[in-house]
């Protein structure tokens, strides 16, 4: 049976810098947010959307994710409607993803909302990455060109590292990417001579 090995952490941790090295090693990697966002682009997901967000939400055929995110973050009924449409149909494509992967060993599924989302519990094991808040914080600054209170306000959505780290099997401490690599290669070797 293949393992799935989540991978989560908190907002600019480096986690998908993370993945990435995983995928070097030529382990399968999911990368949950991606391939949500991919799914705003399926017709029948638009459908489901237009029905709670009206017919506006669309612009030049694609949803606008830049209304869709100023309309949850404001109201937390439309946030979970959005969820309710969201989570299932990456759940469905992941399953769908990890059958064409049931030859491997181990397989990553990299989520920032491991926890949030309730996914974690089709994990076999879970690794959270973390680094310390400052560092997020400018990291994230320099990636999306944004301020820190943007930062903060995403980060005030996300449970907390003391939260995700209580239901994690594994910690990968990012603060330096050459020691959190070593740390990576530790962890498969336990993954993979259990
Ligand atoms: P998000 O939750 O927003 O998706 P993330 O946890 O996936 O973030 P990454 O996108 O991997 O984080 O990393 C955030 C930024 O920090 C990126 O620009 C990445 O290149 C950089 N970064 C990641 N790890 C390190 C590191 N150890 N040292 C320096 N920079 C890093």
């Amino acid at each position: 049976m293949t393992k799935i090995i989540g991978l989560t952490g908190g907002i600019g941790s480096g986690k998908t810098t993370i993945a990435q090295y995983f995928k070097s090693l030529d382990i399968p990697v999911y990368i949950a947010d991606e391939e949500a966002k991919k799914l705003l682009d399926n017709p029948i997901i638009q459908d489901r959307i237009k029905v709670v967000f009206g017919e506006t939400i669309i612009e030049k055929d694609k949803v606008s994710r830049e209304k869709l995110a100023s309309i949850v973050f404001q109201n937390p009924q439309k946030l979970s409607a959005l969820n309710a449409i969201i989570h299932p149909a990456v759940k469905e494509h992941f399953q769908n993803w990890l059958t064409q992967h049931q030859n491997n060993p181990i397989v990553i599924k990299e989520a920032a909302i491991l926890f949030e989302s309730g996914s974690y519990q089709d994990c076999d094991k879970i690794i959270t990455v973390v680094a310390p808040l400052e560092t997020r914080i400018e990291r994230v600054i320099a990636r999306d060109k944004t301020t820190k209170d943007d930062v903060l306000n995403r980060i005030k959505n996300q449970w907390a590292d003391e939260m995700r780290i209580a239901k994690s099997d594994f910690i990968i401490d990012n603060n330096d990417l050459s020691s959190a690599k070593l740390q990576v290669d530790k962890i498969l070797k336990k993954l993979t001579n259990p």
